[in-house]
């Protein structure tokens, strides 16, 4: 392993995995803490995916170090820490109490902090983040219900979360070239800075930055930043040229989709998946409440559907019935009794020759991924901005994709099949 990411969610780690595959670097992703004496499986990059955004601080560390000690034992030579692009956090953490875990552990003098992704509409300029055209406190992210931001000053804001002195270097020197940044780097180094808020407005600049920091023991930043690093790793003459697969070779066997995702795109991704003509069942929590349907039965009418054909299985629902099914069953217990049996079932199903399988829903995926014992995926092709066909790499040899509720085209469902071979 050449670089390992510690990411602090799921989604998080999916994109910066993507970025780091479509560099050319094979990369693989893991799905929690890996065990203590767990073995990663051999890749350029692993991408640990945590849930530690919002949790106690604590927590965040701890899971973060441990996430560090295991990317270290499989040989990783530098470590990415992978927040959200709008600095998703609080004056009381997570990522400056991780940050400093982090660098404590890897005996950093410095680290970058850059969170720009142009690519969707992220960038820095004077140390402030700006989101499209306004500033980050003037953007959604103001009124976010966890990690509310209501300044867009990368210096105070982790400033507000390290002990550490926080500088910056600006757009003329990233502008002048790698060599440029470095010398600005190592002249705060010695002045006690300790992490350094850098400019970037363009795809170009990440290139700039990422030649910058070769070498460097930690990194932090967004998706974007992982763009400038593989080619350092092939200039070293540590990675080899490598062209990235259109398709992913899937093994053969029944294909399906399970829906768990009662969000704006999903309903349309199932509309259109009704109108082609998909082999359809209808999941509905009072039946599974009741036990007039189960996970057994779920999958005996999968399976006794044409085998070559994919079927369809989805509790998603509009707004106006999931909320009278809430009122029944409660909402958290509704949402349980959903993620429960789609789990069963993925099970019962892999077991029966499912070996090509969608699932639509954040929460849905990861009790599909809990249930079949999924903790490392490779990644493969993008069906749509954000989402990979993936190969299970220690659990049923399956492709699995996992996608988020808002994510995806109308025809998803319908074309992801065509990346596979
Ligand atoms: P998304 O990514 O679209 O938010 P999730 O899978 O994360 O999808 O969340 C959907 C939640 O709704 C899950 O907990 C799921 O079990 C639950 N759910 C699915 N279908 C229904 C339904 N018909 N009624 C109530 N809850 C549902």
């Amino acid at each position: 392993m050449l670089l390992g990411v510690i990411a602090d969610d799921m989604t998080g780690a999916t994109d910066v995995a993507l970025m780091l595959n479509r560099a050319g670097m094979r990369t693989v992703q893991v799905i929690g803490v890996p065990a203590a004496n767990a073995k990663l499986p051999e890749a350029d990059a692993v991408v640990v995916a945590l849930k530690s955004r919002t949790n106690p601080v604590s927590e965040a560390v701890a899971q973060s170090l441990a996430a560090c000690e295991a990317l270290l034992a499989g040989g990783a030579r530098q470590i990415l820490f992978k927040y959200c692009s709008t600095f998703d956090s609080t004056a009381h953490g997570n990522i400056g109490p991780v940050a400093d875990a982090l660098m404590r552990r890897l005996g950093a003098e410095s680290a970058i902090i850059c969170p720009a992704f142009p690519a969707n509409g992220r960038s820095i300029y004077q140390g402030y983040l700006f989101v499209g055209a306004v500033p980050l406190h003037e953007s959604s992210m103001k009124d976010h219900p966890l990690t509310p931001m209501r300044d867009s000053n990368l210096m105070r804001l982790m400033s507000a979360q390290t002990e550490h002195p926080v500088g910056h270097v600006g757009y003329a020197t990233i502008l002048a070239g790698p060599d440029a940044v470095k010398a600005q780097m190592a002249k705060l180094q010695a002045d006690g800075v300790r992490y350094v808020v850098t400019d970037a407005l363009t795809n170009d600049d990440l290139m700039i930055l990422g030649a910058a920091v070769a070498g460097q023991p930690l990194l932090t930043g967004g998706s974007g930043i992982a763009m400038g690093l593989p080619q350092n790793f092939r200039q070293a003459g540590l990675l080899a040229e490598r062209a990235i697969a259109a398709r992913l070779e899937a093994p053969q066997g029944r294909r399906g989709i399970i829906s768990g995702s009662c969000s704006t795109a999903t309903r349309g991704q199932i509309k259109a998946a009704l109108e082609a003509g998909f082999l359809a069942l209808k999941v509905d929590p009072l039946a599974l409440a009741s036990g007039e349907q189960t996970a057994q039965r779920l999958a005996d009418w999968a399976l006794a559907q044409q085998a070559d054909r994919p079927f369809l299985l989805y509790s998603s629902d509009d707004p106006a019935e999931v909320t009278a099914i809430q009122a029944r069953l409660g909402r958290e217990k509704a949402g349980e009794i959903v993620e429960h049996a789609f789990a069963q079932t993925a099970r019962l199903l892999a077991g029966a020759g499912l070996t090509r399988l969608l699932v639509a829903g954040g929460e849905t995926s990861g009790a599909v991924v809990q249930g079949l014992g999924i903790q490392t995926l490779e990644i493969g092709p993008e069906i749509d901005p954000g989402v990979p066909w993936t190969r299970v790499v220690d659990g049923p040899d399956m492709a699995v994709a996992l996608k988020s509720g808002n994510f995806g085209a109308p025809d998803f469902f319908l074309k992801a099949w065509n990346l596979l071979s």
